[in-house]
């Protein structure tokens, strides 16, 4: 059994001890990222996830600039996985430029985009976009048609305060009709300035309860995303940590695809969401900003 077994495996349960030969962890505690353990010892590079972790609404997460200069300097590859909706990946670039985290579009991965990319797979051009009208351009881009009526898909996404009813009510004419509904995200909330604020689910599931038919979800924890991720940086499961605020959407989806799933104490973060896990996270870090020590601490106990 491999050392990687420790992160989701063995200590699958409270109870459970690591048993991997020189592995520091003993307790559920030290598991959950209070010590050192061993389920990074194959890690070799992260997906990370923006809202909540490099970002809490407009301002930055101290020292999450700092840790992603030091992923560059020790050479492990990363990709941004964001759920985030509202944006389009060159204006999501242009916020992490401006606050000193140079990525170009080409490091982060949204839900646009990939909804996008599966509806050309599909041979879809036309899709009604309940969307902002940044993210249209992802849309665009890709050859995708915004259309009103007889087209291909409906595509929801978090239109913040854009949503309304009559742009609802017309995706739920079509939807009832047979029209396919690709979800970006189902996020319940997030945390924005003023406070944790609706997402795209709770809108997703308005329409999925009108019209009585299921979304298609497209961004985490949809299995397909990650696997889309880690194909991006060319690396196996097993070999690639998630970096997350939400406790399911990130961790969980991240585990469930053969991934280690780091918790970070940032954003959306509860003690109420981690106690709702199915297994406990790889690691849960206080934030982004203490990666490198628990990285270049591991397994060293
Ligand atoms: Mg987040």
């Amino acid at each position: 059994m491999g050392k990687q077994a420790c992160a989701g495996t063995i200590m699958g349960a409270a109870d459970e001890k690591c048993t991997v030969t020189g592995c520091p962890v003993k307790t559920r505690e030290d598991w959950a990222g209070i010590g050192k353990g061993c389920g990074m010892a194959g890690i070799r590079g992260f997906l990370i996830d923006i809202d909540g972790v490099i970002s809490t609404g407009s301002d930055p997460v101290p020292g999450a600039a700092g840790t992603i200069a030091w992923l560059q300097e020790a050479g492990y590859p990363f990709r941004f996985l964001s759920n985030s909706t509202r944006r389009s990946v060159q204006g999501i670039s242009r916020r992490l430029t401006g606050m000193g985290i140079p990525a170009g579009p080409d490091s982060i991965l949204t839900p646009a985009v990939a909804a996008a990319s599966l509806a050309r797979q599909r041979g879809w051009s036309r899709a009604f976009l309940v969307t902002t009208e940044d993210v249209k351009e992802d849309f665009l881009r890709a050859g995708i048609v915004p259309c009103g009526e007889a087209c291909d898909c409906i595509v929801v996404g978090d239109c913040g305060k854009s949503f309304s009813y009559d742009t609802l009510n017309a995706a739920f004419r079509l939807a009832i009709a047979g029209t396919p509904v690709l979800a970006l995200e189902k996020d319940r909330y997030f945390r924005d300035d003023d406070g944790l604020s609706l997402s795209a689910g709770p809108f997703v599931a308005a329409l999925e309860y009108a019209a009585g038919r299921q979304a298609e979800l497209v961004g985490k924890p949809a299995q397909s995303y990650f696997l889309a991720a880690l194909a991006s940086l060319g690396l196996a499961p097993g070999e690639v940590a998630m970096i997350g605020d939400d406790a399911i959407s990130d961790v969980q989806g991240a585990m469930d695809a053969g991934m280690a799933g780091i918790l970070v104490r940032t954003g959306k973060y509860s003690p109420d969401a981690l106690a709702a896990c199915r297994r406990p996270p790889t690691a849960v870090l206080p934030s982004i900003a203490a990666l490198r020590e628990y990285m270049e601490g591991r397994g060293t106990g």
